[in-house]
Formats: structure tokens, C-alpha cells, sequence
């Protein structure tokens, strides 16, 4: 078993999962511009700020940090060319029956229920935003692992807002009555 002193601090793993998505030219306002898109028809007074501090909950979850540091990493590892063959040409080439990159992602996401996976299937299909130029292949950028890892996200992050927004319906409330920083104080108790 794991000594305690060998563990790596949250903090650290948190910091890592940030550093990793903003090298790879993901910003949380590109995240958050999908679950946008997505929610605002169904929630009233919904702003983006809403949905940055929705995505930036979602990858305070260490199962999603675990996931996107793995991605990431044979992402980056398949464009140094440093996998062994055959992975490397399957990674590189995002070959198509090569599903690990989905499954990878649908783990993170079942943390937030069955709202996350079927959005998750459906971010799969449309590719929107930011997801749409990850997948499009420019130059010897690899992105195999990260548009999925992003869809993930988005998925999450939109399964938090349409929870969220029960609970104000419940309250007599919509997203307009939700300041946009929400302090942590006021965190709903049914958060995911
Ligand atoms: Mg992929």
C-alpha cells in the first residue's frame, strides 16, 4: 500500500491538470462557450460566467484531472513520436476504431450522471466549438485524446447547470437571481 507521504498533493494534481489544458490551447472560457451554447435555451438568465464557474468546478474533480493528465500526456507523447508501434501510428493517425480516447473520457464523465453521458455522446457527433478544432487535423499536432477529454468537460459541466437549474425552479428562482461568482458559502447542497 501507498505510504502517505508518497502521495502527490491534490493541489499539485489540480495545478498539473490547468498547466496541461492551457498548453495544449484549451482555455475554461472555450469549455464554457460550448456549455453555453448548449444550455442557454433552457436556462433563463444563464451567462457565461455561469458556465466558467461551472467548468471550473468540474475540473476541481480529481477522477476529471486523473483523466485529462492521461490524455494528455499520450497526446503529447504520440506528437514527440515516444509510443512504441503500433500505438504510436494509431494515436497519431486518430485511427478510427481506436475508441480509448472516448472511453478514457467517458469515465470522467459518469461522476455526473446520466445528463453528462448522453450530452457527452451528443458533443461526440456534433463536435462544436472549440471540439470541431481539436478534431480537424492542421498540422503534426496530435489531439486524439484532447477533443474527447474536452467534450467531457462540457458534458459535465452542462450536467451541473441543468441540476442546478431544479433546484432554483424549486426556489422560485432562475440563473438571473444566481450572482455569477457564486461564493462558496452558497454552493448548492446538491452539487455534483
Ligand atoms: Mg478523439
Amino acid at each position: 500500500m501507498q505510504e502517505k507521504k508518497d502521495r502527490v498533493p491534490s493541489e499539485a494534481v489540480a495545478q498539473a491538470t490547468k498547466e496541461a489544458l492551457k498548453r495544449r490551447g484549451v482555455k475554461v472560457e472555450d469549455i464554457a462557450e460550448i456549455v453555453y451554447q448548449m444550455q442557454l435555451p433552457y436556462n433563463e438568465g444563464l451567462l457565461m460566467e455561469h458556465c466558467i464557474d461551472s467548468v471550473e468546478r468540474v475540473l476541481r474533480k480529481r477522477e476529471v484531472q486523473h483523466s485529462v493528465l492521461v490524455g494528455i500526456e499520450l497526446d503529447e507523447l504520440a506528437e514527440k513520436k515516444m509510443l512504441s508501434e503500433p500505438l504510436q501510428s494509431i494515436v497519431e493517425s486518430d485511427e478510427g476504431l481506436f475508441g480509448v480516447d472516448e472511453t478514457l473520457a467517458l469515465g470522467a464523465v459518469m461522476t455526473y450522471g446520466s445528463i453528462a453521458l448522453t450530452t457527452f455522446g451528443f458533443l461526440d457527433k456534433q463536435k462544436s466549438g472549440i471540439i470541431k478544432k481539436l478534431d480537424t487535423k492542421i498540422d503534426s499536432s496530435v489531439h486524439t485524446f484532447l477533443d474527447d477529454l474536452v467534450g467531457s468537460i462540457a458534458a459535465s459541466a452542462a450536467s451541473r447547470i441543468a441540476h442546478r437549474m431544479r433546484d432554483l425552479e424549486e426556489a422560485g428562482e432562475t440563473f438571473a437571481d444566481v450572482p455569477a461568482i457564486e461564493p462558496e458559502s452558497t454552493k448548492s447542497t446538491t452539487d455534483l
